[in-house]
Order: C-alpha cells, then sequence, then structure tokens
C-alpha cells in the first residue's frame, strides 16, 4: 500500500481512498497523523537551518522534558532510530562490564542490528539461531534467548553463562509479539538475577515510552533497569531514538569514555522540535483518551467476535496498545502468540482494509489507538469488525 496523506485518525492512499488508522506509524504517532502543533514546530525548525552536524539547544530542550518525566535517564544520546538506540546500548554495556554475551527473549524486538534477530532454536536455554539472511551465526551466538515470562528458564541462563552476560534486553510490556503483559514477578526477577551477576538490564521502552504514560513504565512494573532505549513516541513522527541511564554506564560514551558511537544526523533540529512538540501536548487528558479508545477497541472486538462466534479469538491490551489473537488466550510468550491463526488474520485484515480500517499488516504486530480516536470515528466499528470476523470465517474477504 501505499499512503499519500494522513490527518488526524486517517491515512489516504495514493488513489484517494481513506482508513481509519489503527498503526499509527507503528505507534510513534501518538495524537494521530500531522498534529497541527508538531507540524508548526517542524515548519519553524526548518527555516532556521536543518542540519548542523553538531549539538543545538533543541537537544537539550528535548533531553531536559525526557529527564523531567523520565528522571533514570540520568545521561542520554540521541540517535536517529529505536534500532541505533538499542545497539548503542547494547554496546555501552558490553563496553562497561568487559562481558560479550546479551540475553533476550523470544518474541522480542529490538530492532534489525544484526545481533538481536534472533530468535531461540530449540529447546529451553539453546544457543540463539540468526532470524534472518546476512546474519552470521558467530554474530547472534553472542546473544542468548529466554523465554518471556519465565524467570526459571533466566535462572539457568545465567547459572550457565553468568559471568559472560554484559546485558539483558527487554521489552517491560512485550509488543512484538501480538501485546504479551509482564506476569507478576518476571520483571523483577531480572533485575534480581541480572544485579546479582553483575550484569546490565536494558529497558527497551521504544513502543511503551511516553505511550503507556508520560515517561517509561518499567519501574511501576518492577523493573529496575541501568539503561532504557526510547524511539517512536519521543520522535513526534520524526526519527529519534534514546538511549540512556545511570552516569557510570553513559560515561563510558566517548568523548568521556572508550565506548564510540556517533551519527551524521543524530539530534536532528527537525526532529527534536518535532519530539519537543509532541512531549509538550502530552497532558493527563491525552492518557485518559487513548485509555478510552483503546477499551472501546477492545469492546467492540470482543463483542464482535462472540456475536459472530468465531471460535478463539483474544484481544490482550495495555492501555493503547492491542495484540489481536485467533487462539485461546492468554498468551505468555511467543509458543502462545505463535499459536493465533495467521491465515484467518489476514482475511480479517483485507476485509477490515477493505472496508475502510488498516489494521497491522502482520498478525502479530500491535495495534495502536490514538488520541485522535473520537466517538464518532469508533461509532460504526463494532459493524466492520463483524464484517470482517465473518469474512475471516468464510476463508474469503
Ligand atoms: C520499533 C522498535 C525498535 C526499533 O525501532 P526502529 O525505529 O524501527 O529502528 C526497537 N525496540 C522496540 C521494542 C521496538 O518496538
Amino acid at each position: 500500500m501505499f499512503f499519500a496523506r494522513g490527518r488526524g485518525a486517517y491515512l489516504t492512499d495514493v488513489d484517494g481512498r481513506s482508513y481509519l488508522d489503527l498503526v499509527g506509524s507503528w505507534g510513534a504517532n501518538l495524537l494521530g497523523n500531522a498534529p497541527t502543533g508538531i507540524v508548526r514546530a517542524v515548519r519553524r525548525a526548518a527555516t532556521e537551518g536543518l542540519s548542523f552536524g553538531a549539538p543545538s539547544p533543541r537537544e537539550h530542550e528535548l533531553a531536559e522534558r525526557i529527564r523531567a518525566a523520565a528522571p533514570e535517564l540520568e545521561r542520554l544520546r540521541f540517535v536517529s532510530s529505536g534500532t541505533e538506540a538499542v545497539m548503542s546500548a547494547v554496546r555501552v554495556a558490553r563496553g562497561f562490564t568487559h562481558r560479550s554475551k546479551v540475553v533476550k527473549f523470544a518474541g522480542g524486538y529490538h530492532g534489525h542490528s544484526d545481533g538481536l534477530l534472533a530468535r531461540a532454536g530449540s529447546g529451553l536455554a539453546s544457543l540463539a539461531i540468526p532470524d534472518s539472511a546476512g546474519v552470521p551465526p558467530a554474530i547472534v551466538g553472542e546473544t542468548l534467548v529466554g523465554r518471556y515470562n519465565d524467570p526459571d528458564g533466566l535462572a539457568t541462563l545465567f547459572e550457565r553463562h553468568g559471568r559472560s552476560i554484559a546485558a539483558v534486553l527487554v521489552e517491560p510490556v512485550a509488543g512484538n509479539m501480538g501485546v504479551v503483559p509482564p506476569r507478576p514477578g518476571f520483571l523483577p526477577s531480572i533485575s534480581k538475577l541480572a544485579h546479582r551477576h553483575g550484569a546490565v538490564v536494558i529497558a527497551d521502552e521504544v513502543i511503551t515510552g511516553f505511550r503507556l504514560r508520560r515517561g517509561t513504565i518499567h519501574r511501576e512494573l518492577g523493573l529496575s533497569a541501568d539503561l532504557v532505549t526510547l524511539g517512536k513516541v519521543v520522535g513526534g513522527g520524526m526519527p529519534v531514538g534514546v538511549y540512556g541511564g545511570r552516569r557510570e554506564l553513559m560515561e563510558t560514551v566517548a568523548p568521556l569514555g572508550p565506548v564510540y558511537q556517533a551519527g551524521t544526523l543524530s539530534g536532528h533540529p527537525l526532529a527534536m522540535a518535532a519530539g519537543s512538540a509532541m512531549l509538550d501536548r502530552l497532558v493527563p487528558g491525552v492518557y485518559r483518551t487513548l485509555e478510552k479508545a483503546g477499551a472501546l477497541l477492545e469492546d467492540r472486538l470482543v463483542g464482535a467476535a462472540e456475536e459472530e462466534r468465531v471460535g478463539p479469538f483474544t484481544v490482550q491490551r495495555v492501555g493503547s496498545m492491542l495484540g489481536l489473537f485467533f487462539a485461546r488466550g492468554p498468551v505468555f510468550d511467543d509458543r502462545g502468540a505463535r499459536r493465533s491463526d495467521r491465515a484467518r488474520y489476514g482475511r480479517f485484515f483485507h476485509a477490515l482494509l477493505d472496508r475502510g480500517v488498516y489494521l497491522p499488516p502482520a498478525p502479530l504486530e500491535t495495534a495502536f489507538a490514538s488520541a485522535a480516536l473520537r466517538s464518532a470515528d469508533l461509532a460504526g466499528i463494532g459493524r466492520v469488525f463483524r464484517a470482517g470476523f465473518r469474512a475471516a470465517a468464510r476463508g474469503g474477504r
């Protein structure tokens, strides 16, 4: 699909058809498409120079806003994507600990850097195998893959590899295998095990940061992190990634320390302006609107599924993040997520698209509500969902 324009809760494709947007640029567009205030801020910034290749006060303006809401980022750096943010945080963790292995969880996505394009091979506590062509096995050999919501499996990984583990990387609410919230005890067990073994905890909040609340969510969920990554929402629709955390770790980054990281367009003035304008608009009312829109979508989905007797169907929602599974819930990990009927999701997606509703094209991506969704936009959505479920059951559109 090719989109030509986006405005508020809607996208318009190149053929002039309009869609209710439940993807929101994969979560970046928290306030909907092209919010007036953000567009104005970017326009104004553009007249003052597109890129300096040097710091500008706009970086401090956004950094101060981020730190006011997430003080655990004692020091932070701007890059241009979530991928870069996580890649750099991992480098800091390795540089700081002088260790090489990184633990991630199956079904977790942390950008497309080589070492993190890995999921578990067969069996628990196994070494990772590449998830993509072009990734040498030796590189993902430094990645260990645990199971989300499985503290015992993580303990086993630490028993076997504890002395070589530099970091554990985790999404506080998993948002790349549908939506999988952490079970009680899982996140605290990560900090406890990692810190006991001298490893760094990296909270990947590229999706959750400033989406679930103004700031980060990991501490509220019991995770004590040393480094945090942000992206998506904090860029206001422009390319921004952030990594930061404890001063002691961040001061290993050059020029203060030996860990190299740079970017020609990092801290880009237009992106900084968009991020600051976004954060200035994230008042409590926005989160109430997001919660209401998320709850309404969940209610209409579940209601429509029951009315159409679609069989196993589960919605897992955290605020404005919705995971749709054509499977019996609850889903706790990637194994559960992958039991979802992908073909059925595909038919549901296309049926909705034909009716002017744009869901994530892939079955295990998160659907996002934006604060631009008004009750009028969602008034007929139950009927659309019912038609979609009927089409999905028939095997056609
Ligand atoms: C999207 C995402 C990334 C990667 O961000 P990009 O800007 O796409 O490079 C990293 N981590 C998580 C949790 C994400 O959802």
